[in-house]
């Protein structure tokens, strides 16, 4: 990246952050090779089968008639991205529903519990989602935009709350201090929290001189 460029901050990174700030910035900083687990396969693997499930179902339409739907409807596998002043925010969101006065924004996730990184990662995919229809049909703005994280396996919804302007304060301050360690203005602070050492691939291949696992 040429230092003229904007740094490109993933929805997905607010939950690895969250997870262990030197885990994240040595695999999205320093581009180490972090090694692939088990888990990760088999997620791909089912996200590809429920998509190709929906996609037999699926009827073709625009944002437009999407956002103008009465009915629940929903679309699944959306790309957006956003360039604000010093970044540009890309995601990817599992699944977005619409009714007449909301819109859903909903994360797929194994063993689903609504960790502040989870719930961060949707608050971008919220702020995604409220800037495209700013931009391109600010006629749906009032829609309530509601973040829900959901049980891979089961579907169940264990979270649901509405996204608020104090909830994309949070992910920008985040943001902001990736930011400063992309640019070399800090030293990443790893996690101090045994159990999720534990759980860390770093970890397991004794990688990692931090662990506290
Ligand atoms: S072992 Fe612990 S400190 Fe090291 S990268 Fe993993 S979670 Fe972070």
């Amino acid at each position: 990246m040429k230092m003229t460029e904007k740094p490109t901050i993933k929805a997905s990174w607010l939950g690895s952050h969250e997870y262990c700030e030197y885990k994240w910035y040595l695999e999205n900083v320093l581009k180490e090779d972090i090694p692939i687990v088990r888990a990760m396969i088999i997620g791909k693997e089912v996200h590809k089968i429920k998509e190709d499930e929906f996609k037999k179902v699926a009827k073709p339409t625009t944002p437009k008639e999407f956002l103008k739907s009465k009915l629940y409807t929903i679309t699944k596998e959306i790309t957006l991205e956003k360039e604000f002043n010093n970044f540009i925010l890309v995601g990817k969101i599992d699944e977005l529903g619409v009714d007449v006065d909301h819109l859903y924004v909903i994360d797929d996730k194994p063993r689903a519990k609504p960790y502040l990184g989870t719930k961060r990662q949707i608050w971008a995919y919220c702020i995604l989602v409220k800037e495209f229809i700013r931009e391109d049909y600010p006629e749906y703005l009032n829609k309530k935009i509601f973040a829900v994280l959901r049980d891979r396996d089961s579907d169940n919804e264990v979270w649901k709350e509405e996204f608020s302007k104090n909830n994309a304060i949070d992910v920008l301050n985040i943001i902001s201090r990736m930011l400063f360690l992309i640019k070399g203005k800090s030293e990443p602070i790893p996690n101090d929290i045994p159990g999720k050492c534990r759980a860390c691939v770093l970890h397991k291949q004794e990688k990692c001189s931090f662990s506290c696992g």
